[in-house]
């Protein structure tokens, strides 16, 4: 195909395009940052690939960026020779934005928002940043190995579609020629190009060249950034600074990371790591294909980022540089996911993380308690992904209980376990969806009275994790919104709760049949103090929050019913021995599901029972 196309852009791109011409207004230099990563990653993949076959590299010795300034047309180009594109390539990559979870991100985005949180930059805008600065882009590209007459030519106005034409190109790699924008003839500037460079791409492992000033006409170039692998630096001649810096090359995040693991190991194995945590969650956490955001590296040549096999899932937060001598160059994904050397570095990272967390937890709780806010949710899932680390992981989670004041001021287990009742043989706990809801429960009534904390789980995944969780130091987790609390009860309270249930007999008789679509039974309640009456759910089945959760997320939930507790104590159900009011025995019920943050089925027939019952 020689003859010149034009095509449309996909819909994803146009919007993308122009949520960025608005939104990176005032950050407009990242244009330069996304083209040198580019140019960056197609170098990286060339000395990859050339590894096993070096006719690739077409006998050129080094492999570097090109940035060239030419005022007098108006242009900068960066040019770059590494492994190119082929026009099949050039159509998908630059026509297209693969990425789901970027796109599913502008679905959900307003501009002032993508202004806002300068979370755009995150998932990397990358090439189309060039159109904030130029009118015209022009792509030039043929592939490493390709014939010269294979070559590619890309142009765009940004404005919707783009030609593409076959042409030759005399050198394999790829040039991005800017046409820019006469609003920003300032980027034609040498000066101010280098200075964007060291501010963002000091650390990009290839050269990158410019023009060394000069007085007469000879031209001659200089590698403007550092080019050389942080990580393997000496880390006594490292300061916090230089870390913050390179974390945000690597990462683009506006701030510092909240702290940094940074090791090198020689010896049976030879490996460098330094992995950062963050101090913000991505946007894309709970996207279900997130990656990891560790590189891989092999004695400095990139090899992938973000596979499983580096970290478990659950440590998918954690940014980072992990660079080995020890594998060769030529590992598929396939290979790592078994490699011992892989798996070595990965336990020993996990081991460092968790090490670096609990130390956190113990010397600078304030920095924990930040971490803990973004990233708890996710460390949850780690009690059940890491077998081999739920103690330690067990170690760092942290709870709301009935004796914090909000949810952000929380307790671990082993304060918790400090503080049991000593007859107390579980973990109580309860969930909702707030705080609040949790703090004002009336099951919780009989443990304030006996001064047994309770833990208050309002993350979704709280219940699939105390439902998996298992032991911890020999105590089961036990809802206090489920079975008898018969553990709790002295043989007296037995005897004695035996004799109020004969007590209440017919009214516990015709509550039931009053109330039969709607509960399993009705039970006189050892749970409640003060409020009248409460739902439990049976031991063994699911409880009504989870049921909530469960229909939130679409799912069939099964059909059962709560058993409905009375407190043989209240006035209210006192009053129920001298005649069983209709009226008031539906109240109770749709009180003790209001209580726990449920909604009632009929809250106009709420409404007029309630008039009714205050008129009498
Ligand atoms: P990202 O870099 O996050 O993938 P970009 O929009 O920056 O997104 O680039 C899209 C894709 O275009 C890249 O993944 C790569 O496949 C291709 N590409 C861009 N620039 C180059 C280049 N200089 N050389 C080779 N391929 C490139
Ligand atoms: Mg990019």
């Amino acid at each position: 195909m020689s003859q010149k196309q034009t095509h449309a852009f996909q819909t994803e791109v146009a919007q993308l395009l122009d949520l960025m011409i608005h939104s990176l207004y005032s950050n407009k230099e990242i244009f330069l940052r996304e083209l040198v990563s580019n140019a960056s990653d197609a170098i990286d993949k060339l000395r990859f690939e050339s590894i096993s076959d070096d006719s690739l590299v077409e006998g050129k010795e080094e492999l570097n960026i090109h940035i060239d300034v030419n005022k007098d047309a108006g242009t900068i180009t960066i040019s770059d020779n590494g492994i190119g594109m082929t026009q099949d390539e050039v159509m998908d990559n630059i026509g297209t934005i693969a990425n789901s979870g970027t796109k599913k991100y502008l679905e959900n985005l307003d501009k002032a928002q993508a202004q806002d949180s300068n979370l755009i930059g995150q998932f990397g805008v990358g090439f189309y940043s060039s159109f904030i600065v130029a009118n015209t882009v022009t792509l030039i590209s043929r592939k490493a190995g390709d014939d010269k007459a294979n070559g590619t030519k890309w142009i765009s106005k940004g404005k919707g579609e783009y030609s593409i034409e076959a042409i030759k190109v005399e050198n394999f790699g790829t040039s991005i020629i800017l046409d820019i924008k006469k609003a920003e003839s300032e980027f034609l500037d040498d000066f101010r190009l280098k200075g964007i460079v060291s501010k963002y791409s000091d650390h990009i492992t290839v050269p990158i060249m410019m023009v060394k000033p000069s007085e007469d006409d000879v031209i001659e170039y200089e590698t403007i950034n550092k080019a050389t692998a942080f990580w393997a630096q000496d880390k006594r001649d490292l300061k916090q600074e230089d870390y913050d810096e390179f974390y945000k090359s690597l990462t683009y995040d506006f701030e510092g990371p909240l702290t940094q693991i940074h090791n090198k190991l020689e010896g049976k194995l030879d490996y460098t790591s330094l992995l950062f945590i963050p101090r913000k969650a991505p946007f894309d956490m709970w996207e279900p294909k997130r990656k990891t955001g560790v590189k891989l590296y092999a004695k400095r040549v990139f090899i992938m980022e973000g596979n499983e096999a580096l970290l478990p899932q659950y440590l998918r937060f954690i940014k980072g540089v992990i660079d080995t001598a020890d594998l060769t160059l030529n590992v598929s994904r396939e290979i790592l996911q078994g490699s011992k050397v892989v798996d070595t570095i990965r336990k020993a990272s996990v081991k460092r993380i968790l090490g670096e967390l609990d130390k956190m937890s113990k010397n600078k709780p304030e920095d924990y308690a930040l971490f803990w806010k973004e990233f708890g949710m996710v460390m949850k899932e780690g009690i059940v992904e890491d077998f081999d680390n739920k103690e330690k992981i067990a170690a760092l989670l942290r709870f709301a209980t009935t004796e914090t004041t909000n949810a952000d001021q929380t307790v671990s287990l082993a304060d918790y376990i400090s503080r049991k009742k000593e007859e107390q043989k579980a973990i109580y706990y309860i969930t909702a969806d707030t705080f609040a809801a949790a703090k004002g429960s009336p099951h919780l009534e009989i443990f304030k009275k006996k001064g047994i904390e309770v833990l208050l789980l309002t993350d979704r995944v709280d219940e699939w994790l105390v439902g998996n969780f298992g032991e911890h130091e020999g105590l089961e987790f036990k809802s206090i919104t489920k079975g008898d609390l018969e553990d709790l009860d002295s043989d007296e309270d037995k005897a004695e709760k035996e004799k109020i249930t004969k007590d209440f007999d017919k009214v516990i008789e015709k509550a039931e049949s009053i109330l039969s679509t709607k509960v399993k039974a009705v039970k006189v309640s050892s749970r409640l103090s003060e409020s009248p009456s409460c739902l439990v759910a049976d031991e063994n089945e699911l409880g009504s929050n989870m049921e909530r959760i469960m229909k939130s997320l679409g799912q069939d939930v099964p059909e059962t019913k709560p058993i409905l507790e009375i407190n043989p104590d209240h006035p209210l159900v006192k009053k129920l021995k001298d005649s069983v009011d209709e009226d008031l025995v539906e109240v109770l019920f749709d009180q003790a599901v209001l209580s726990e943050g449920g909604q009632i089925s009929e809250p106009a027939e709420f409404v007029k029972r309630i008039n009714k019952l205050m008129m009498s």
